[in-house]
């Protein structure tokens, strides 16, 4: 695996790939990674003639009071996993790099943008949608890899790809979770231990949702995964929604399936996960 860091070496490598025939797949990522990463890179590896990972903790998408500065960087570690993967390329650019001084263009989806993790993280999605869309110009991906984990960054980019015309595919993957439900992320290593088994709360929350679909309604979903959360100390409710995954707004019946997210923190770690429910069948 080569690591790249600067835009121009990049551009060049994918300008001379491109002349060849091939498909050529982007798992963007902030590091730190885990299991979860390591699936979007594998299902890129079994689609793809060539695999670019990206490493970047982007500033632009964290909130002034937000964990920037303490997010996970695992760098060396992370190097070592991409390769045993078979990743060819890996770009990791610095800030200064992606955001030399006086850039200011950005990308907003402003509705999707400003749902779900978007209305209590205000900017979040403008600093996703940009950097992705900065990612997709430079490496010109066929396929590009992104999990189902963050639901909410899905729908954002799904429209970011349609309203802009970028020439590519959205692959999403599925949520990678520990034996016990607790679904992988990279700010798990935040957690003590006591907040470790509070953190179940949110897949608990998903699956008591779940197990009501096929009678429920939408708003006795919803009530189910809040009174989950409100039993559960140390614990506070950011959102539980049942939405359409397309829109993420609320649905007002279940016939056609819905997106059920949730949002909480743990002690000071902010945690999310979600869970699809398929079209009822009829
Ligand atoms: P991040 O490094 O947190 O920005 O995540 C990079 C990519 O990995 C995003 O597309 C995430 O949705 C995906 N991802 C993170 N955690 C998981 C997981 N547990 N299962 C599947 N994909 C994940």
């Amino acid at each position: 695996m080569q690591t790249v860091t600067t835009i121009r070496e990049m551009q060049a490598i994918v300008r001379a790939g491109r002349r060849g025939s091939g498909i050529l797949g982007l798992v963007p990522t902030m590091g730190a990674l885990h299991e979860g990463h390591l699936s979007l890179v594998r299902a890129a590896r079994a689609r793809c003639t060539h695999v670019i990972a990206t490493i970047f903790v982007n500033p632009l998408q964290f909130g002034p009071n937000e964990d920037f500065s303490r997010y996970p960087r695992t760098f060396e570690r992370d190097v070592e996993l991409l390769t045993d993967e078979g990743v060819d390329w890996l770009f990791a650019p610095s800030a200064e790099e992606m955001y030399p001084v006086g850039a200011q263009t950005t990308v907003d989806v402003p509705e999707l943008g400003a749902r779900l993790d978007g209305a209590s993280r205000p900017g979040h999605f403008r600093g996703v949608a940009t950097v992705v869309s900065k990612l997709f110009h430079i490496t010109q991906p066929d396929l590009a890899f992104f999990g189902q984990k963050d639901a909410a960054q899905v729908a954002v980019l799904r429209r970011m790809v349609k309203d802009l015309n970028f020439p590519l595919e959205l692959v999403v993957c599925p949520t990678v979770r520990e034996a016990d439900g607790l679904a992988l992320s990279s700010r798990n290593r935040y957690l003590n231990e006591e907040e470790r088994s509070r953190a179940l709360v949110l897949s608990r929350a998903l699956r008591k949702a779940e197990a009501l679909a096929a009678t429920g309604t939408p708003a006795m979903l919803r009530d189910a995964m809040l009174s989950e959360f409100e039993s559960t100390d140390g614990v506070r409710v950011d959102y539980a929604a049942v939405v359409d995954p397309d829109t993420l707004l609320d649905v007002s019946d279940l016939s056609q399936g819905a997106l059920l997210a949730v949002a909480a923190w743990v002690g000071n770690t902010r945690l999310i996960d979600n869970l699809l429910l398929p079209a009822r069948e009829v």
